[in-house]
């Protein structure tokens, strides 16, 4: 029988692709889904390389934009091309996993920021607001009720 298929932001599933170039591996995230075909995600690190400068959801003129924070640089449509080519390779997940706080995976998690760097509000990153579209029958979890289980 076919496995079901689960994606999961790749830094959860122990990649060294985070912005810092760490890891954010969570075990029982796994463990979780260990009778699942696993689709690794991650729309930064094949963009920006690893490490990379850190990037940040902005509202500018009230739009949400994935900013740059050194050089300000808007990214925003490159990251979108990047999670809608990863959305038609992988068009039919059971499941989705992705990392809270990321600009880019961040599921009602991120913070969105003002022109000063300040927070105004949270919400979803940019890959999160793409698969909720996407993929509106998938409810979109994020590892930290994994945690909470521990
Ligand atoms: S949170 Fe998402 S974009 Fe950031 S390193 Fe993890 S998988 Fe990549």
């Amino acid at each position: 029988m076919e496995k079901k298929k689960v994606i999961i932001s790749a830094c959860i599933l122990g990649e060294y692709c985070r912005y810092d170039g760490k890891t954010k591996k969570i075990n029982t995230v796994l463990e979780a889904y260990k009778d699942y075909e696993i689709i690794p995600f991650c729309p930064e690190a094949p963009l920006f390389g690893t490490p990379r400068e850190r990037i940040s959801v902005v509202e500018i003129a009230k739009k949400q934009r994935i900013i740059q924070d050194c050089t300000n640089k808007d990214v925003t449509e490159v990251l979108e091309e990047e999670i809608n080519s990863f959305c038609m390779k992988f068009p039919n997940p059971d499941a989705i996993v992705l990392k809270s706080k990321s600009p880019s995976c961040g599921y009602n998690t991120t913070p969105v920021l003002d022109k000063h760097g300040d927070t105004l509000y949270t919400d979803s990153g940019i890959a999160a607001k793409i698969f909720s579209l996407k993929y509106p029958e998938v409810a979109i979890l994020n590892e930290l009720i994994f945690l909470d289980n521990k």
